[in-house]
Order: structure tokens, then sequence, then C-alpha cells
């Protein structure tokens, strides 16, 4: 039986697809202006959908926190206890794991409780929005949160920012909880590898990877890379034609493999142009472009897709993101109800196929 969580109740109609919480946002008297990146984003993509709009605060879903049982459906005890300081030998050692998981130095600084409070719960509290929003795009035919896409960490390990496996655990709850839904596609286009939920389903024939990233940049993960099912690597400083020739042939290409229940489309803008991490020169427009791909190949075969924004954290990424949502919208991809009668059909047609066994297949 799986455990009782709040990540599955229901949403009222009247609300989009899109989960979110001012929770999301980190911020510490100032001193997160020294991490290289805008950890405002989130808020801001918000507001920018506002302006427009497309959105109220009372039209989208409030993301929650999840909870430690929520994150031992993916995570091993040990490695949770591990982000909590009376476990740990001395306070030096606990602080310097945090501040190693996020890649935020001044966290060497803080105080335990402003931890806490400050950096993980926020990271908690997007990870509780990316399961949540798994629910809803099969409900909807599509989901996105605004914030998530951890996808370097995993059930024992975290780096790179990354301190829960949400996109792991948004498939599993997927998994235990909802008839019909035994396969999963992940589409990883954020400029690293996704090591993360590569280690978690290194076994799990279930879920299907394709993964396109700078192949010179972290992680570099070697053994991760033998749970990728469909694998692209990219030079340095590679551009919009090349980029967006290789996305359009090679999503066709994974998602012809295998006909699965779920999209998991990480969509990192770290591929943006300058981007001090992800050593690609993809345009503003590149990466609208991208997404426009994606999504329309999944609601060509017909396969609810959940979207995270994952890395990217320019000062001009959050009005990308926004933009790259409103043409989603202007174009006919996403709408508040499901779009089109076709969506519906094909949410009709998963659920009342036979459940399969729901067994991971060994290889
Ligand atoms: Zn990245």
């Amino acid at each position: 039986m799986p455990h009782k969580t709040e990540l599955y109740e229901d949403v009222p109609p009247t609300c989009w697809p899109i989960v979110y919480s001012p929770d999301y946002n980190i911020t510490f008297m100032g001193l997160e202006k020294l991490h290289p990146f805008d950890a405002g984003k989130w808020g801001k993509v918000v507001n920018f959908l506002k302006e427009a709009k497309l959105i109220t605060d009372d039209s989208v879903v409030r993301a929650r926190e999840a909870t430690e049982e929520d994150l031992l459906v993916v995570h091993t005890r040990q490695y949770l206890n591990r982000l909590k300081k009376h476990t740990m030998e001395s306070f030096e050692e606990w602080s310097f794991v945090v501040a190693t998981i996020t890649e935020i130095p001044p966290v060497l600084f803080l105080p335990n409780f402003l931890v806490q409070r400050k950096v993980l719960r926020p990271l908690r509290t997007q990870t509780g929005g990316t399961i949540m929003a798994g629910k809803l795009a099969i409900e909807r035919g599509w989901a996105i949160n605004i914030g998530g896409g951890f996808h370097h960490c995993s059930s024992d390990k975290g780096g790179g920012f990354c301190a829960y496996a949400d996109i792991s655990l948004a498939i599993k709850f997927l998994f235990e909880r909802l008839e019909g839904v035994s396969k999963a596609t992940i589409i990883d286009l954020d400029a690293h590898q996704g090591n993360g939920h590569e280690r978690d389903f290194m076994e799990d024939r279930r879920v299907y990877i394709m993964d396109v990233y700078n192949r010179y940049i972290y992680p570099g993960d070697g053994f991760a890379k033998r749970a990728i099912r469909w694998k692209v690597e990219l030079d340095w400083g590679t551009e919009d034609g090349e980029y967006l020739q290789k996305v359009k042939a090679h999503v066709e290409s994974a998602l012809n493999e295998v006909k699965s229940d779920i999209v998991v489309y990480n969509a990192g803008t770290d591929i943006l142009d300058g981007d001090p991490l992800g050593g690609l020169a993809i345009s503003p427009q590149g990466i609208i472009d991208r997404d426009e791909i994606v999504f329309r190949a999944a609601r060509k075969h017909k396969i609810p897709i959940l979207m995270v924004t994952s890395g990217g954290y320019q000062k001009r990424t959050a009005r990308i993101i926004a933009d790259s949502l409103l043409n989603l919208h202007s174009i006919g991809l996403i709408d508040k109800e499901l779009a089109t009668g076709e969506a519906r059909d094909a949410q009709v047609e998963m659920m009342s196929r036979e459940p399969k066994d729901a067994r991971p297949a060994r290889h």
C-alpha cells in the first residue's frame, strides 16, 4: 500500500495545470547574490505570466512541500539524514554536505535552522510541485511545474544544486498510484547530463531516457550514461540550426521507440548563449522553438507531458521561460481545459487500458 500523501489531492478544474509556490524562491538577506544564479527566477516567471494575463494567483496550483515519507519513495533514509545536522559528526561536516549539494557557498556560514528554512525547504516545495504536476499531467494531458528538474540527484546522492530527486519521485508516484501508468519517457534537454534519474532508473526498463547535453561539462558520469537509451552529445558552442534539427529528429525517434504513458520533459534553459555553465550558444528564440518541438511531438503521439524548468539562471532566463509558455498557449499546445478532443481521447484510451504488470523488468 502506498503511504498517505497530500500531493495527490484533487485540483479544481478552474485551475491551470501549472504548479508553483512563492516558497520556491531562495533568499537570505542578500547572501544569495553571491551565487552565480538568479535564485528568484521562478517567481519572476509567474509574474510575467500574470502580467500577460495568462494566470492569476488563484488559477495556478499551489505546490506543497514534499514530506519525509514522500521523499522516502525514492530516497534512502541515510541520505535524508545526511541533510540534517543532528546526525553529523560536526557542524562543519554537515554544512559542507549541504553547501556542496546546493553549490551555494554562503551556506557554509549559515546556522542549521536557516539552511533548512531558506534552502532545503524551497527545494522540497519544488519537489512536491513536480510530484503534483505528474498527476495533473495525466488528468489534463499536460502540466508544468515552474520549478523542479533536479536531475543530478539520485536516491542516495545529491549534487549540482540538486538535493532531491524530483523527476524520479514523480515517476515512481505515478507508477505506484495511477492505474494505467507503467511506462515513462524522460526527455532531458538541460545542457547537463541527467545522471540522477539515470542512476535511479538504471535497472528499470519501464523508464526510457533520452538525454541531449554538452559532452564536455559536469557531471560526465560514465556509469550513469549506461542508462541513457537515446543519447545525443553536443560540442561546445552548438548553435540554433544544428541544435533544433537534432532535437526535432531525435525526440521523434525516441518517442517512436516505446509507447509511454507519460513524457517528463526536463526543459533546462542553461543551453542559452552566455550561460556560464552550459557552454552552448542557443538563442532565446531557439529555446522557445525547442519547447514547441517537444510539446508538439508529445501531443502528436498522444502522450501526456510534464514539464519542469531545471537549470538556467541568467537574469534574462525568467523572461524567456515565460515567453515560451505564452507561445505554447498562443498556438494551442497548452490550454486550461483539455484543449482538444484528441487529448481527451488519449486520456480516456489510457485510463481504459488494462493495468500492466507493475514490476520492473530487469535486464
Ligand atoms: Zn544544467
